[in-house]
């Protein structure tokens, strides 16, 4: 079984923190007396909030004893008077330490730092919700079966601890987690080492203004406005401020939130005689804003997250057309290099021939001749290929009939030329504005293919036909030939990658991949149709919008 990355431990904590996390504990069950508002119940409850920070940061062997015995001496501080109370009462929230460390961070390896929307609701749920509900519950019945409150307020005290305690627990717990975590690790007070890094709040100037304003405004409002009507005008700030600046300051103010609607009114009207001690009303107020807290938070969580996915998407983006860019420069000067050396050898091959003609020497210098013009054209189009990608698209005026015959001039080498005839007489359309370099390369691929792909049979009158017309809103440019034709099922594939469909193919399998290519890059599209035994024509659909657009800058 692999052990989850969360209890790995790496270091030993200090002796001292032992009796370190006891006074904290301790501190905090002097100060939740202070709320205190019935047998076993508290406004604000404490000791789980520290308990459940303090086990995410060192371990239950350390914490989950800790907080019974702390539990168990600060019995004496709540008065518990018989000593079966004292051993009994503290096994509740020890039990809802365990669980919810169990069940957030060793089930579900959740991230006590909350680094994501995930953590912060499986925080919510497992850490919080599930073992605190068991623990509430127990620790009541405990109450009544003890005598020391009635079965007729159950409900309702039931109702005050929840919010004393998951009010607490997420109001506090979070912030802790979020903000120091960080700081603790830095000082080697965490058992475990993930290198968070440090949280800032990351507001701007502005948003610090307005939210430093409505927080005033909101707390001279705790002592004027009534508190009963305009209570989710609290939550609607949380939500704002989680809106505008995100996780890390929502949780803040949802915490000031708690501070000034929360405990300040108690303080004011003296502790342990606090208002929800007698209104049950208030108890479904806070229940409510407790929601928009979480609401607030989710949604901080939420927006981080996503600015968090832009920025690292960004990033990948950036740094994969970099890539590609250096991949295609490299394919460039590599295939560019190669060349010069084919050209020489295919000059020494020519030599060769000549100095041993009518010698069997003369066959062997004919095939390196082949092969390296096999290579040489291989080389074109990869060439052809980045330069397609590399090169901006730039659209100007061209003449299509000078282009198609500065390609024929270029194609004169290619076998089977001196037996085509070609046919410029439909060329209606002359003047077009494109992108020359890729056009040139498209009606390069089609007129070598037109030729390369003639019917071989004795007599044939091999003709090759370039027109264009205009068409709506488009020019089409058609290449199409007298040759052997593609049979249908084969059709779509002669645009793949390195895909001949002949065994007498000499290419690479890349032009018409190349084309369709070259043709998308330009806004155009590149379509075949063609007749097994008949022929071949294909058509490039090149749409005005394109001129247009180069017209209009
Ligand atoms: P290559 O010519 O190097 O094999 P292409 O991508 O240019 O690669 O063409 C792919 C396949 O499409 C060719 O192998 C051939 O089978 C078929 N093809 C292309 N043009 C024609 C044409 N004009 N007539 C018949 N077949 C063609």
């Amino acid at each position: 079984m692999s052990v989850p990355k969360t209890i790995a431990l790496k270091n030993n904590l200090p002796w001292w923190t032992l009796g370190g996390g006891f006074l904290l504990f301790q501190a905090s069950h002097l100060i939740s007396i202070q709320f205190k508002v019935g047998n076993g119940i508290s406004a604000v409850y404490l000791p789980s909030a520290i308990g459940i920070v303090l086990i995410n940061w060192w371990g239950p062997a350390r914490v989950v004893p800790l907080m019974y015995i702390s539990s168990f001496f600060a019995s004496w501080i709540w008065g518990v008077q018989f000593w079966y109370q004292r051993l009994l009462f503290p096994l509740p929230e020890t039990f809802m330490l365990l669980l919810s460390w169990y069940l957030y961070t060793y089930k579900a390896n959740g991230r006590y730092w909350l680094p994501n929307t995930r953590s912060l609701l499986l925080f919510f749920l497992l850490g919080i919700l599930i073992p605190a509900t068991p623990e509430l519950l127990s620790l009541h019945l405990l109450y009544v079966f003890t005598g020391q409150n009635t079965f007729d307020t159950f409900w309702i005290d039931f109702a005050r601890n929840c919010l004393g305690e998951f009010t607490s627990s997420f109001g506090i717990a979070i912030v802790l987690l979020y903000y120091l975590t960080p700081v603790v690790e830095r000082w080697k007070l965490t058992r475990f080492d993930y290198q968070v890094s440090l949280k800032r709040i990351g507001l701007t100037p502005l948003q610090w203004v307005e939210v430093l304003s409505i927080g005033l405004v909101l707390f001279v409002s705790v002592f004027f406005v009534d508190f009963k009507r305009y209570w989710f005008l609290y939550g609607v700030f949380s939500l704002f401020v989680a809106i505008r600046g995100g996780f890390g300051i929502a949780i803040l103010v949802n915490l000031y939130i708690y501070i000034i609607t929360y405990i300040l009114p108690s303080l004011f009207s003296g502790f342990g005689n606090i208002h929800i001690r007698y209104d049950q009303e208030y108890i479904y107020i806070f229940l409510g804003i407790g929601v928009l807290y979480l609401f607030g938070a989710v949604t901080g969580r939420i927006l981080n997250d996503l600015l968090g996915y832009e920025k690292r998407l960004k990033m990948r983006n950036s740094e994969l057309e970099q890539l590609n860019r250096e991949l295609d420069r490299f394919v460039y000067s590599v295939s560019h290099d190669l060349s010069a050396p084919l050209k020489s050898i295919l000059g020494m091959a020519h030599i060769g021939k000549m100095d041993f003609k009518n010698t069997g020497s003369n066959e062997y210098f004919s095939r390196i001749e082949t092969s390296v013009q096999k290579a040489e054209a291989f080389i074109r189009d990869v060439l052809d290929y980045s330069r397609n990608k590399r090169l901006e698209v730039v659209f100007k005026s061209l003449s299509i009939n000078n282009l198609v015959k500065e390609i024929v001039d270029d194609i004169k080498f290619v076998e089977g030329f001196d037996k085509v005839q070609f046919d410029f007489t439909t060329l209606m359309v002359n003047e077009i504005t494109t992108d020359k370099i890729r056009l040139k390369i498209i009606l390069n691929n089609l007129l070598t293919n037109a030729i390369k792909y003639q019917k071989t049979t004795p007599g044939h009158n091999s003709m090759v036909t370039i027109s264009s017309f205009r068409e709506g809103s488009f020019t089409k440019i058609c290449v199409a030939d007298n040759g052997e034709g593609i049979p249908p099922h084969l059709q779509v594939k002669i645009f793949e990658m390195f895909y001949r469909g002949h065994e007498r193919s000499k290419g690479s399998g890349l032009g018409l991949y190349i084309a369709k290519e070259a043709a998308t890059q330009m806004g155009s599209t590149l379509t075949v149709l063609s007749e097994p035994g008949k022929g071949t024509q294909f058509i490039l659909t090149i749409p005005h919008k394109m001129e247009n657009r180069f017209q209009e800058v």
